[in-house]
């Protein structure tokens, strides 16, 4: 018994149980995300995979599930083409389910799960912020996305992996001065940074640029902020060393950085950014980093965590090493696809979306 998506990236894993079983994200079953509610047009959300068996001519599965409804019910299998079946979960928490399965009127055991996952609405501002120059010219935004284009974006990666619906608001701003951070905002001698530089200069610890944008513009009911500017070219990481008395940057220069702890996103809009298209894919992208965590699968090694210990790091919730990652949606800018196909979510994922749920829940910032 083989099971696929119907569109790729639409509620299937399965890949997740393809690694050894020491990789991180490893899952024993395959599985099917059941989506619980209505989608956007009203219509029952139902999530469609595909069954293919090589036993048999003329055989049947059927199949129960708690929690979940399941169409039709009893699949015919003709031992060639790929028979569809379509799922909706009829419960009003998110949870894991074990389906049973009867191949040809007898029980089997099928390395399948089911998770159902309950409706969220995900609220995000996003802000268009022109930047102001000292001498008062003002640098627009290159690209600018409206809202119904960052909604369906967003809405056509998540609502059909974890059952996440997008509210934007889009907010232009006016013209606004935040390329003024000097190197005391890194607690550097101030002339080590010269201000209007055309970055936007950051750290680890969200500073100087980042939280003068935060300060003037922030909406404290959204699950995610998120700032684009236009007039620079990108955004740089800067540490201050005391030992060698130095402000170094760590990298390149990169088009977005998301403060996680925050829920804030930072992006640029210029020259650098490559389409509107690729504004999108860094707007899904970075939000991935608000609900997944940090950490991309293409970057993990072996390496020390937060308690000391050796363990797969930097590779997100569900590196899953040796898989195809450049369809991921966390897969690294580096190795990414900026067209829009890099959407995959696994099920390693679909857990930390509803985690994250849950602590957003504890706010008032999303219905329980
Ligand atoms: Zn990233």
């Amino acid at each position: 018994m083989d099971i696929d998506d119907d569109i790729p990236a639409t509620g299937v894993d399965e890949v997740s149980n393809t690694v050894l079983p020491d990789i991180k994200g490893y899952q024993n079953k395959f599985w099917i995300m059941a989506p619980a509610g209505n989608d956007i047009g009203g219509s029952i959300y139902k999530n469609a995979m595909k069954f293919t068996t090589l036993l048999g001519e003329n055989s049947t599965l059927d199949i129960t599930c708690s929690d979940a409804t399941v169409t039709p019910a009893s699949v015919k299998l003709d031992g060639t083409a790929a028979a569809e079946a379509t799922w909706h979960g009829t419960a009003s928490e998110t949870g894991d389910k074990e389906p049973g399965f009867k191949f040809n009127g007898n029980a089997v055991d099928l390395p399948i799960g089911v998770k159902v996952m309950k409706r969220r609405t995900v609220k995000v501002a996003v802000w268009l912020i022109p930047r102001l120059r000292a001498n008062g010219t003002v640098d627009q935004l290159l690209y600018k996305p409206t809202q119904k284009e960052l909604d369906d974006f967003l809405n056509s990666v998540y609502q059909p992996q974890v059952n996440m619906a997008f509210d934007c608001d889009v907010i232009e701003t006016p013209p606004f001065k935040f390329d003024i951070a000097d190197g005391t905002d890194f607690g550097a001698p101030a002339e080590t940074l010269v201000p209007e530089n055309g970055y936007l200069d950051t750290n680890n610890k969200g500073v100087a640029e980042e939280t003068t944008l935060r300060d003037q513009w922030n909406d404290d009911k959204a699950n995610v902020n998120v700032y684009i500017v236009g007039g620079v070219l990108g955004i740089r990481n800067r540490v201050w060393i005391e030992s060698i008395h130095q402000l170094v940057s760590t990298g390149n220069f990169s088009l977005g950085h998301t403060d996680i702890t925050r829920r804030s996103i930072f992006l640029v809009s210029s020259i650098a950014t490559s389409d509107l298209q690729g504004l999108l894919d860094a707007v899904v992208h970075e939000v991935g980093h608000v609900i997944l965590g940090p950490g991309h699968p293409d970057e993990v090694v072996k390496g020390k965590n937060s308690k000391g210990e050796i363990e797969w790091v930097n590779g997100g919730v569900a590196p899953l090493n040796g898989t195809q990652q450049d369809i991921r949606l966390m897969c690294s800018g580096r190795k990414r696809k900026k067209d829009g196909t890099a959407r995959l979510l696994v099920k390693a994922e679909w857990d930390e979306a509803h985690s994250w749920c849950l602590s957003e829940t504890k706010g008032d910032r999303m219905t329980p």
